[in-house]
């Protein structure tokens, strides 16, 4: 398989350099040359499989001519058998014809965990092939950072330094990341907030001299193998539900459009879906975008659902691709005018074009808070701020009640207790078992000013396992 960039002037890459590349050089994103398409009758031989082995089949063309089948298959059971539930995605009914697909069973209680697990054991198996190590800098509001340091905790090729701002980020969420140890782990807590923290990364990516030559790896959603990971459980949730003979809607909290681009390409590769609603919170570009078709940057919002405060949605870049007939040249200019201007509209054709798939809502703290009490009520279950959205954005803008509605868990509610306090349910919530001693354990981290050049050193002093590049 073969990788294009969406500004379409960068070199094609195959899997085992995508895996390892950031932006493309022409500032584009990744995306498969062809994408693999699926018969019906292959994905309804597919029911019933474990998560491991439909992992194997959906994602093989993906990396077919970088990893042998034997070798792929071993690192999806060791991925998929580090969850804590034996159906690793689990689906739990709330209503008639309406499910949660349960994405928090990882190490870290969010769906992350989904592709940085794989993220970290192909990276590893990929730079022991080549005799090669990496070094990942990474940012961090929360989610991303733990389930990353989880993912690359045993790589023997990757040192790991996960950047998040100094007392921002919740206790629990923090301790995730802190409580981790290993040589090739390195927390750093900036005197500074979540911007500045991504600002350094940036720098880093565009100057890196201060690495030595070692290669500077990305793990955040601009990288292919986090989007193709995650078109697994659209397949693993719609076999559960009478898939592919049966339809199946999914509403998809979404923030930087990664999860959701990941259900638009399993639709495309052949699994009958037929509606995908973008549920945001309060900053809400994609929902002005599909509403309105103004792609705006509009300012920042501190929400209850912070996994979701963006001003602009990376990926989003990846559908624009295809809107324009996967013309690279139409989206270096748009990415231009909205880079120069602030924003875009796309011509009338291919907006409706997106609404044949697309719906959306934005939906505010207190509509949050409001529907976590409401599930609460109706099922004793408690949700996380970012499933409430997608809940409630299902419930606003479904189009057939006889096709079945997914709603994408994308973190367990002790992650986020602040909303489910506010909705009067926080009584409910428990720690998961493999976690009770969290707030016993030792915390390792370093606190460093809020200087590019005080966190490059110590990059550059910490790169090889704690030892200097
Ligand atoms: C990261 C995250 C999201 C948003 O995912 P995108 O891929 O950016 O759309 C939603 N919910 C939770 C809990 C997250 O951690």
């Amino acid at each position: 398989m073969r990788y294009i960039s969406t500004r379409g002037q960068a070199p094609a890459l195959n899997f085992e350099d995508v895996l390892l590349a950031g932006l493309a050089t022409d500032g584009g994103l990744y995306v498969p040359e062809n994408l693999p398409r699926f018969t019906q009758e292959e994905i309804a031989s597919w029911a019933g499989l474990p998560y491991h082995e439909l992992a194997f089949r959906v994602m093989r063309p993906f990396v077919a001519g970088s990893i042998p089948d034997a070798d792929f298959k071993k690192i999806l059971e060791e991925t998929y058998g580090v969850f804590a539930h034996s159906a690793v995605a689990p689906l739990r009914q709330l209503n008639g014809n309406e499910w949660v697909l349960e994405l928090f069973h990882g190490p870290t209680l969010a769906f992350k965990d989904f592709a940085l697990q794989l993220l970290g054991r192909l990276l590893d198996y990929v730079l022991e092939k080549r005799g090669e190590r990496v070094v990942i800098v990474g940012a961090t509001s929360g989610d991303t950072g733990s389930a990353a340091i989880e993912g690359c905790k045993h790589c023997e090729n990757v040192d790991i330094f996960i950047l998040h701002p100094h007392n921002r980020v919740s206790d629990v969420q923090r301790r995730q990341m802190t409580t981790i140890f290993g040589e090739n782990i390195h927390n750093i807590a900036i005197e500074g907030n979540f911007d500045d923290c991504q600002e350094m990364v940036k720098a880093s990516f565009a100057d890196q001299g201060f690495l030595k030559g070692t290669r500077l790896v990305a793990v955040n959603s601009i990288n292919w193998a986090r989007i193709m990971a995650q078109i697994v459980y659209y397949f693993h949730a719609a076999l559960q539900l009478g898939g592919p003979a049966r339809s199946v809607a999914f509403s998809v909290p979404t923030g930087n459009f990664g999860d959701i681009f990941a259900g638009y390409l399993a639709r495309n590769m052949g699994l009958p879906i037929n509606q995908l609603i973008v549920a945001t919170n309060r900053n809400d570009i994609l929902h002005r975008f599909m509403s309105g078709n103004q792609y705006v940057k509009e300012t920042l919002h501190a929400t209850l659902s912070p996994s979701m405060d963006i001003m602009v949605s990376s990926n989003f870049e990846r559908l624009l691709f295809d809107l324009h007939g996967r013309n690279g040249a139409a989206i270096a200019g748009l990415m231009d005018s909205f880079k120069q201007g602030g924003g875009f509209s796309v011509e009338q054709e291919r907006w409706t074009e997106a609404r044949k798939l697309f719906d959306s809502l934005a939906v505010d703290d207190a509509q949050t808070c409001e529907t976590i009490a409401e599930v609460y009520e109706q099922t004793g279950e408690v949700l996380d701020p970012h499933t409430a959205i997608g809940v409630k954005a299902a419930r606003e803008c479904r189009r057939s009640l006889d096709i079945p509605m997914v709603i994408l868990g994308t973190a367990h509610p002790v992650k986020f207790p602040d909303a489910v306090e506010k909705a009067g349910v926080g009584k409910a919530l428990e720690l998961p078992m493999h976690l009770t001693d969290l707030f016993e354990r030792d915390e390792r981290c370093t606190v460093l000013p809020n200087d590019l050049k005080a966190v490059q050193a110590f990059v550059s002093q910490h790169g090889n396992r704690g030892k200097p590049l």
